[in-house]
């Protein structure tokens, strides 16, 4: 299998532009992250005029819900600032909307408007964009060699979608879809089993963006996964997105020189296998959450009549709304969450990163059989390896 043509091909894995603004305006990556922002700032127009709005109900302490509004809301945004990939570390993003959901706080106090300027407001902001801030990174590109190519892959595949209408439509409907399948069942859960109600539209509200966000998310893998089907034979530019002549030797639009590894199929990784590396992530997560909640509790009981600060902190956190604390427990399973998530992609990409030693489907050993190819399939079982460095 071994070929002259495989020489030149060495490529570095960490070559990959990942950030829009080094990319052509023209290429699919730019054009996904220029409607990515376009929609970011459409949404926070709309979250500002929202919040402006003259002595509206859902912004105000009369609401049971809304600091998780709150959260959600700024959840959202920090997730569509970070996707919109203006910056690559995560902090100048996060920076950026902190201060402008203080900004958005103060402004409420302008007189006739009815609202106030809140502090716990602005820490449920900053809550929520703590958690979407997690899962981004959680959800970060993992591995060095093969798992890293696979997460270029995937996120070829999701630009290629992002910069045509019609996915942001398809995107669009499903989510009202969504929210109107789960709005009515949010309302039903509440008259049956919460009874809290004289506002069932809150538990309304949660079922349908909960509905919203699930129709969206299996939506999006469903097209990301049929997308990279698609493009393992079409075989664009791994770095920008753009389509390539079958014989082309580099990208027309970036210049990137084409590797036989690009979109070469891998086997994937025995489920089995998978799910031994995520075991431990899990397990660890559960117990943090248990551990932390625990120790804070002793440490409040003991310290609470020793120390003045503990016993203003706990006097403060006791007097918060009620769904002020709800969001501090999401906040505490969130992060950890996020966390799991993050090692088992990390353990699962370690796996994959050997891919080119030991084959992926069935553990056989392909050094003896293919020891010098970029690219190639397993005597064993006939599945994919590549060997990125
Ligand atoms: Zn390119
Ligand atoms: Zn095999």
């Amino acid at each position: 299998m071994a070929t002259l043509a495989d020489a030149p091909h060495r490529q570095d894995s960490s070559a990959f532009p990942s950030s829009p603004s080094t990319l052509p305006a023209a290429s699919p990556v730019a054009i996904a992250a220029r409607n990515m922002r376009f929609v970011f700032l459409a949404a926070l127009a709309c979250a500002f005029v929202v919040t402006h709005i003259p002595r509206l109900a859902v912004g105000t302490s009369d609401s049971p819900i809304d600091k998780l509004i709150h959260a959600s809301t700024y959840g959202v945004l920090a997730a569509l600032l970070l996707l919109a990939r203006w910056w690559r570390p995560v902090w100048p993003a996060l920076a950026v909307l902190a201060a402008w959901a203080a900004l958005d706080e103060i402004t409420q106090a302008i007189p006739g408007l009815g609202r106030s300027a809140d502090l716990d407001d602005w820490l449920a902001d900053v809550t929520g964009m703590v958690i979407a801030a997690a899962f981004f990174v959680a959800a970060a590109p993992v591995g060095t060699g093969a798992a890293r190519l696979l997460c270029q892959r995937r996120r070829i595949a999701g630009d290629t979608l992002l910069c045509k209408f019609t996915a942001w439509f398809h995107l669009a409907t499903v989510g009202v879809l969504g929210f109107a399948a789960g709005a009515p069942l949010g309302v039903l859960l509440d008259s049956f089993f919460v009874r809290k109600g004289p506002q069932p539209w809150q538990y309304g509200l949660i079922g349908g963006v909960l509905g919203a966000g699930i129709g969206m998310h299996a939506l999006w893998e469903y097209g990301v996964r049929s997308r990279l089907r698609r493009l393992g034979e079409t075989r664009p530019c791994i770095a920008c997105g753009s389509a390539m002549e079958p014989q082309a030797e580099s990208c027309p639009v970036c210049s990137r020189a084409r590797a036989q590894t690009d979109w070469a199929p891998v086997a994937p990784l025995q489920g089995s296998e998978e799910l031994v590396a995520c075991l431990m992530p899990i397990l660890l997560s559960l117990a943090g959450i248990v551990v932390v909640s625990a120790s804070a509790i002793v440490l409040i009981t003991v310290l609470r009549l020793r120390s003045e600060w503990v016993m203003r902190g706990d006097t403060w956190y006791r007097m918060l709304p009620p769904d002020a604390r709800v969001l501090g427990d999401i906040a505490l399973v969130a992060l950890f969450g996020a966390w799991g998530l993050r090692r088992c992609r990390v353990r699962i990409a370690r796996s994959v990163d050997r891919c080119g030693e030991r084959c992926l489907g069935c553990g056989y050993d392909l050094h003896a059989t293919t020891p010098e190819v970029h690219a190639g399939t397993c005597h064993e079982c006939g599945g994919g390896f590549v060997r990125v460095h």
